[in-house]
Order: structure tokens, then C-alpha cells, then sequence
């Protein structure tokens, strides 16, 4: 293709995107293909020749649009915001034009020193301390891996010949919140940790945040039996109730076995860009590392995953890697990010970040996080004050955790009735929300915050779900 029939095609493309998210209000929330019903629409073998534009276009259309969930819908209300905002998706169509190869500084100096500057201008409006240091990964899964290699190599006293567990006199612990998303424990697994030395803390019974009198005793206990407190996962924002882990208090009790600390805000780390709601993360600042998340409710176009941490040179020295062919003159005076993360070749994801916040500017994105904040308070009030039904934990941020209760059902019973309306509310394709379980029975958590989503929304949202139990 050439640059000239590439902007016929680009421009054409353009438009069909237009479109698509003026349209997407129309479109049932939930996908609702069935298993298998897209791959048997599409042909067996690639095309040996070429085909037009329009022929793609409209399998486009017809065939992947039906399959994909709507989270740019105003009626989504399920796992987390996925939000795509369309000034990031121009940074990310800029990103795949400029087709930079990530690999070293020398290999485009501009990917790093762009990524330094978005990185840090989020750390300033975030109000993070000077010395966290910011790289962009993919997701936060990855984030948390690198993280937990990182306090891996502290705990196991890294050094040049790079034993790795196997030169560790005792086993080696992570500590973190038994609502820590699923990524925590499988990137603990994926470091090396083992099943054997993976705690999951206690949380409290109403509040669902990490007691850190609980990891306090768990440590101590560790320590009695031989082993080594290497690192605790705070869940600032959990998956399931969005509860708020006391980094705090965590970050003093884990300094007294010098284990590292980590701080996974992946949703709700948007919150940090409003200075009333950053009292739920005190202590953030105190970690050794934090992972949050600008593609969730913030915004950015996936992926797009923060990792700050404190100690770089700690960090360089578990991850860097210096063959020859990557060597410039350069070197000594420049950041590798490569040698920050995992992968060697990185896309230019600083420019998804760049396009957001030069386009909207912070204080729009801030008046929108509160907009959302709002509703789900709006939301709560209702629920509360409606017989029968209940909010189930706080609702510090957007999710509404809750549950209809009709008189004399529980157990299985009640399960059942809660799947079922949260089931006909998706079937309904005017809103999507997931449920999950807590305390061994079903609820139903409602994440507010997709960019569409107002409070005429929200009202009728709230309308559904009494029509639906
Ligand atoms: N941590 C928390 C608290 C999450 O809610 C999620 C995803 O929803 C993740 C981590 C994983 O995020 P990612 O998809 O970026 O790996």
C-alpha cells in the first residue's frame, strides 16, 4: 500500500470509526454471539490476492462488531471502565504511523524521552513523589510480574552471579489481600515464589480492605517457622468491592521485615488525579512500587499500564540485558527502557497519553472521574433507601456492590435469584453488569464510570434493575 492509497483507505476508515462510536448507544451491551459463531464466518485460509477496503470494511461491520462487548456504551457497567477515549485513539493511530521501533534509546529517541515526560506529568498530577520513577507496560498484570521480580531479587540479595532462588537459605514470602486480583497471586507464582509461600491475608468483614494486623501476625508467624517476608501486594481498589487497602499501615508493618512493598491501584488509581479522594491512597508514596492503570477509567486506550518505582537502579539491575548489537555511544547518558520491564521491543504507547491529555487536558478528565463519583453516591442513596434491597461494602469510588434481597430467601435460593436478574438485565442489551461472589454468595457489582455514561444513565439503570427482580 502506498502512502497515497493509504490515505483513501485511512480516511474511509476514519469515517466507519465515527460512526461505529456515535452508533454504539444503539447496540446491545453485551456481545452476543455464540462460541465459534465468528470463526465460522470467516474464511478457513488468508487470501492469496488482495480484496477491497469496502469487503473488509463490512465484515467489519457485520461479523467483529456483533462480537465485541460494548464498553464505550453508556449502559456498560461491568468489570471495570474500559474506557477508550477517542483522543488517545488518535495518539494510537499516530503510534502505529510513526511505526518507531521501541528497542533502545538510539533506536528512537523519542519514545523514550516522550515516555519519560507523560510518565512524569501523571506522577505530578497524580501527586506522587519526585522519586517514583514511571514506565509504561502493557497491562498491570505485567506490571505487578516485574514488580514481584523485582522484591524477588531484593529479598534474594541479588548479585552478580545471579542465583536466584535456588541460592536463598529460606523460602521466600508474599503477603497480599484475599481480594487481590487474580493477576497478584499468578504473577507471585510466575516469579517463583510457590503455591507454599503465597499468603492471602485477612481482610475486614466490612470494609474488605487488607488488616494489617492480620499481615502483621501472618509475617511474624513466617518468621518463627524460618521463613522470609519478601514482599506484600496492596490492593488499593479491589476487583470485587473496590475495598482500599491501608498502604499505610501495610508499608509500616512490611519495614520491619525490610519486605518490599507493592501497590496495585489498577482501577482505581485514576482517583489520584483528584486531590480530595487521594487520602485512600496515604502511604502509596511510601512503596516501592505501584501499578495503576490510565486504560481503565481514566481513559487511554488499552493498553496502557503505569509502573512506578522507586529504586531504578535496583530495578536495571534484576532486568537489563547489554549485547553488543544493542550498544550505543548513547548509553551512559540516556534510560533503556528495556531494561525496566520485560519485553525488548516496546510500541510507542507514551503517545496514546500524550494525544489524552494534550487533547481533553487534566481538568476535563478530573470533571469526569467526579461526575462518576457522583452517580455512584447517587446510586448508593437509592439502593439504601429501597426496601429489600442493599449495598453490600463501602462505596469509596464508582462500584456499587449490591444485592436484592427478597424476604425468606437465602442460601442457593438466593443465589439463583441474583444471577437470574443480573442475567436479564444483560439479555436485555440496554446494560451490562457483572456479578461475582463475596462472602460465598452472589452480588452484583455495578462499575460505574464508561465515558458516556451520565446520570439520566444512572437513573435508568436504577429503573432496570427494579424491573428486573
Ligand atoms: N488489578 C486489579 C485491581 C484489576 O482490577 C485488574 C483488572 O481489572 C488488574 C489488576 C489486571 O489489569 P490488566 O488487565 O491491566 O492486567
Amino acid at each position: 500500500m502506498t502512502p497515497e492509497e493509504f490515505r483513501t483507505a485511512a480516511h474511509t476508515l476514519v469515517d466507519w470509526v465515527a460512526d461505529h462510536r456515535a452508533r454504539i448507544p444503539e447496540l446491545p451491551v453485551e456481545a452476543r454471539t455464540r462460541p465459534g459463531e465468528i470463526r465460522a464466518a470467516l474464511p478457513e485460509h488468508a487470501p492469496e490476492q488482495p480484496e477491497p477496503l469496502a469487503d473488509v470494511i463490512a465484515d467489519l461491520e457485520q461479523i467483529v462488531v456483533p462480537g465485541i462487548t460494548q464498553t464505550q456504551h453508556p449502559g456498560f457497567y461491568g468489570w471495570f471502565p474500559s474506557n477508550a477515549s477517542l483522543a488517545s485513539v488518535l495518539g494510537d493511530i499516530a503510534s502505529s504511523g510513526v511505526a518507531a521501533l521501541g528497542i533502545t534509546w538510539q533506536s528512537a529517541p523519542a519514545l523514550t524521552e516522550v515516555e519519560q515526560v507523560v510518565t512524569a506529568w501523571l506522577r505530578e498530577l497524580c501527586g506522587l513523589p519526585a522519586d517514583f520513577h514511571g514506565a509504561i507496560q502493557d497491562t498491570a498484570s505485567t506490571g505487578t510480574l516485574v514488580a514481584m521480580i523485582a522484591a524477588r531479587e531484593r529479598a534474594s540479595g541479588l548479585s552478580e552471579d545471579r542465583g536466584g532462588l535456588q541460592a536463598v537459605d529460606a523460602p521466600l514470602v508474599a503477603y497480599t489481600s484475599g481480594h487481590a486480583h487474580s493477576s497478584v497471586p499468578k504473577a507471585v507464582l510466575l516469579a517463583g515464589f510457590g503455591r507454599e509461600n503465597l499468603r492471602f491475608v485477612d481482610v475486614d468483614p466490612v470494609t474488605y480492605a487488607m488488616r494489617p494486623e492480620a499481615l502483621a501476625e501472618a509475617m511474624a508467624a513466617d518468621v518463627d517457622a524460618g521463613r522470609r517476608p519478601a514482599v506484600v501486594i496492596a490492593a488499593v481498589g479491589t476487583t470485587g468491592t473496590c475495598a482500599m487497602d491501608p498502604v499505610r499501615a501495610i508499608v509500616d508493618v512490611a519495614r520491619e521485615y525490610g519486605a518490599w512493598v507493592h501497590v496495585d491501584a489498577a482501577m482505581a488509581g485514576s482517583a489520584m488525579l483528584l486531590p480530595e479522594m487521594r487520602h485512600l491512597f496515604d502511604g502509596t508514596e511510601l512503596a516501592d512500587s505501584l501499578v495503576w492503570n490510565p486504560h481503565k477509567w481514566m481513559g487511554t486506550i488499552l493498553d496502557c499500564s503505569l509502573l512506578y518505582v522507586r529504586d531504578v537502579d535496583h530495578l536495571v539491575a534484576c532486568m537489563s540485558t547489554t549485547p553488543s548489537y544493542l550498544k550505543s555511544a548513547a548509553d551512559e547518558q540516556v534510560v533503556q527502557y528495556k531494561d525496566w520491564g520485560i519485553p525488548l521491543g516496546r510500541r510507542f504507547r507514551a503517545l496514546k497519553l500524550w494525544f489524552h491529555l494534550r487533547l481533553e487536558g487534566a481538568e476535563a478528565i478530573r470533571a469526569r472521574l467526579r461526575r462518576d463519583l457522583e452517580n455512584a453516591r447517587w446510586l448508593a442513596a437509592q439502593i439504601e433507601a429501597a426496601p429489600g434491597w442493599r449495598v453490600l461494602a463501602p462505596v469509596d469510588l464508582q462500584t456499587v456492590c449490591v444485592r436484592h434481597e427478597p424476604e425468606g430467601l437465602t442460601g442457593e435460593a438466593l443465589d439463583n435469584h441474583t444471577l437470574s436478574w443480573a442475567n436479564a438485565l444483560n439479555v436485555s442489551g440496554a446494560a451490562f453488569v457483572s456479578p461475582s461472589i463475596l462472602d460465598d454468595r452472589w452480588m452484583v457489582r455495578i462499575s460505574i464510570g464508561a465515558e458516556p455514561t451520565e446520570r439520566a444513565d444512572v437513573e435508568a439503570l436504577w429503573d432496570r434493575l427494579r424491573a428486573a427482580v
